[in-house]
């Protein structure tokens, strides 16, 4: 009796590190020596924080961690595998995400939390320990698509779009990488044309070309589009709305990782912007 414990118990160390919550216990008994697999409940899906670097954080930032990791643990948890087999996006979970109040980061006033680095990250950490794809759906609406509005945006641009981004009521997305264009973004071929101001539109920009791999493209609400000053031949960058006419977003299917998040391509056929819509913080590839 004492033999089986022992060895229980070693075997339950090395697998309680793991990752999830079923632990494999070695059983030996004189007719049948097996293993089973035992579900232990979700309290015990512990972080493993082997360098104990929670014991770093500040009070206030362990408070986030606490408050990130009880909504992801008990509240999305449980409900991600069934998104997961169908590659298909969890819009329940967008309102546990909104109420966290953790999108828009670092991003000080426009309703966004004003978090500090670390306090941000730590958020993001948790909800990626839980699952990939749900922080990678909030690292493209939230460090790609508002941090851009919030650092390149103007402030008309700001009080417009960031609230309802960092309450999760609108969704954002960040169209940079093209078909041809991934790695070297900076040579990326979609043109945005400066038009005047017509009798029947007001002044802005025709935006033409296509973006791969761009995640969150078949639902967000604002897309950042990033295309090529036709008389500059510099980057700009330009807020799209998911209505504009000439807009076209189609899924990337049969995808064997982070099945959950909707990447895709976007097809922009002479897609007007009007000029308040162009971020007037983004000039050229390095800003
Ligand atoms: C899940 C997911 C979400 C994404 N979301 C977005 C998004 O929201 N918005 C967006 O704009 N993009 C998004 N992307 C696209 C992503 O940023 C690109 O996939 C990435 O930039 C790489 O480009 P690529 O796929 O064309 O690969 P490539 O550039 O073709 O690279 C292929 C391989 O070659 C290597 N390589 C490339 N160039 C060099 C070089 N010069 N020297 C040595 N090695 C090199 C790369 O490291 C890589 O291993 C997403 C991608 C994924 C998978």
């Amino acid at each position: 009796m004492n033999r089986v414990k022992k060895k229980m118990s070693i075997d339950k160390f090395l697998l309680a590190n793991g990752k999830d919550s079923t632990t494999l216990f070695w059983l030996k008994t004189r007719q049948n020596p097996c293993f089973v697999f035992i579900k232990v409940p979700s309290t015990k899906t512990q972080a493993s924080d082997y360098y104990q670097l929670g014991d770093l954080l500040t009070p206030e930032k362990r408070a986030i961690r606490l408050k990130v990791r009880e909504c992801m643990e008990k509240e999305i948890a449980p409900i991600m595998t069934q998104y997961w087999e169908k590659a298909e996006f969890p819009f329940e979970v967008i309102p546990k995400l909104g109420a966290l109040h953790i999108s828009g980061g670092t991003i000080k006033g426009y309703g966004c939390p004003g978090l500090s680095i670390t306090g941000s990250a730590v958020a993001l950490a948790e909800i990626a320990r839980v699952n990939a794809s749900c922080s990678t759906f909030i690292l493209v609406h939230s460090s790609s698509a508002m941090l851009t509005i919030g650092l390149c945006g103007s402030e008309m641009q700001k009080k417009k779009y960031l609230p309802s981004l960092a309450e999760l009521s609108t969704i954002g997305s960040w169209g940079l990488t093209e078909p041809d264009y991934g790695s070297d973004a900076s040579a990326l071929r979609t043109t945005a044309r400066k038009v005047l101001n017509l009798k029947l539109s007001p002044g802005g920009w025709i935006l033409e070309g296509q973006k791969r791999w761009i995640g969150n493209n078949t639902f967000a609400d604002v897309l950042v589009i990033f295309a090529r000053n036709t008389a500059t031949n510099q980057i700009n960058g330009f807020i799209v709305k998911k209505d504009a006419p000439g807009l076209q977003s189609t899924k990337t299917e049969n995808k064997i990782g982070l099945r959950i998040v909707q990447n895709g391509d976007i097809l922009l056929k002479k897609v007007f912007v009007p000029d308040e819509d162009r971020l007037p913080g983004v000039n050229s590839f390095k800003e």
